[in-house]
């Protein structure tokens, strides 16, 4: 999955079904702008960027 960091606490997700579409994901909220997270109130999307910050805090301290 690919993910973008666009702010301390905002990602985006590219969708891996639609490749021409990305979701926002806002990790102080939890919350995401895909369908799913609509009806589940969670998603794939939110837990790929769950272990994209500790893959990135692990490899990586802040600058
Ligand atoms: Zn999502």
């Amino acid at each position: 999955m690919i993910i973008r960091q666009l702010g301390s606490e905002i990602f985006e997700v590219k969708s891996e079904s639609d490749e021409g579409k990305s979701y926002i994901v806002n990790l102080k909220e939890r919350s995401c702008t895909c369908p799913s997270y609509k009806y589940k109130g969670f998603c794939k999307h939110i837990a790929a960027v769950d272990e994209f910050v500790i893959e990135n805090s692990a490899s990586q301290k802040f600058k």
